[in-house]
C-alpha cells in the first residue's frame, strides 16, 4: 500500500447514501464514546499523549501491528529507553532492535523496518518526520494506516486511521460496504463529520476489543444495536 492514494469514492461504498450514513454516525460515535469511557487508550495513543513525538508514534505504530497492546507499550518503552531519535535508532543493529522489541509479532521484520525508517528520516530528512501523507507514504514500509496515525496522533492533523477494527465495525454497522481499509477510509472521509475523524480510531479500537469483537460480537449488550445492520454477522452473543 505504501505510495498509494486513498481511492476515489464509489457510490456503492455508502449503501445508505451519504446523508443517512452521516446521520447514523452522528448517533453512533457519542454512544460508542460513552460505552468505552474509562477503558485504557491504545498504547500508541498513550505514547502520543505522553511524548508529543511523531517519530515515537511512527515507530510504536510499526511495533503495534499484530501485537497485543500491552506488548506494544512495553516494547516501545524498552526501545525508546535505549534510543529515541532516528539517528540513535539507526545506529543500533537490527538484532539489537529485535531484542528490544521482542516479543512483538514479527519482531525481526519490524526491527528491519524500524531501522530503515530511522535511517531514511535521519539521512534524507534531517531527522524530521514528514507531516504530509505523501511524505509519510514515501518512507520505506509505511502504508496509509500508519501514515494516518502519525498525522492524527503525531501532528494533530485531520485524518482517519482505518485499521482492522474501524474497517470491520463500519461495515457491520452498514454505513459502509467496502472490501478493504482504503475503501473504508474514502467512504468515511465522505460521511463522517470531521470533528470525529481523529477520535474514530481510538473509539472503534476499544469498542472492537470489548463489544464488537471480531468473532461473535456482543450484540445483546451493544449500545448502538438499534442503528446497526449487523452486516456479515453470522454469530453473536
Ligand atoms: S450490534 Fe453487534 S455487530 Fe452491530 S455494532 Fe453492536 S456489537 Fe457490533
Amino acid at each position: 500500500m505504501a505510495g498509494s492514494a486513498a481511492p476515489d469514492l464509489k457510490d456503492e461504498w455508502l449503501p445508505l447514501g451519504r446523508r443517512r450514513a452521516t446521520a447514523v454516525l452522528r448517533r453512533v460515535v457519542p454512544a460508542v464514546r460513552a460505552a468505552v469511557a474509562g477503558a485504557r487508550n491504545p498504547s500508541v495513543t498513550e505514547i502520543a499523549g505522553r511524548t508529543r513525538s511523531p517519530f515515537r508514534v511512527l515507530v510504536s505504530t510499526v511495533i503495534s501491528a499484530r501485537t497485543k497492546d500491552e506488548v506494544t507499550g512495553r516494547a516501545s518503552e524498552r526501545l525508546f529507553a535505549r534510543a529515541s531519535t532516528p539517528r540513535k535508532i539507526a545506529a543500533l543493529s537490527e538484532r539489537a532492535i529485535a531484542e528490544l522489541i521482542y516479543p512483538a509479532g514479527f519482531y525481526r521484520t519490524k526491527a528491519r523496518a524500524i531501522r530503515a525508517l530511522s535511517r531514511a528520516i535521519d539521512a534524507e530528512l534531517g531527522g524530521r518526520v514528514p507531516d504530509t501523507m505523501e511524505g509519510l507514504l514515501a518512507l520505506p514500509g509505511v502504508g496509509r494506516k500508519t501514515a494516518n496515525l502519525v498525522l492524527t496522533l503525531g501532528f494533530g492533523a485531520p485524518g482517519i486511521c482505518v485499521d482492522t477494527h474501524v474497517h470491520r465495525i463500519s461495515n457491520r454497522l452498514g454505513v459502509v460496504r467496502t472490501t478493504n481499509p482504503a475503501g473504508t477510509e474514502s467512504a468515511l472521509r465522505a460521511a463522517l463529520p470531521r470533528g470525529h475523524w481523529i477520535e474514530i480510531n481510538d473509539l472503534f479500537v476499544m469498542f472492537g476489543q470489548t463489544i464488537c469483537v471480531p468473532v461473535s460480537p456482543r450484540c445483546s449488550a451493544c449500545p448502538v444495536s438499534r442503528f446497526c445492520r449487523r452486516a456479515g454477522v453470522k454469530r453473536s452473543r
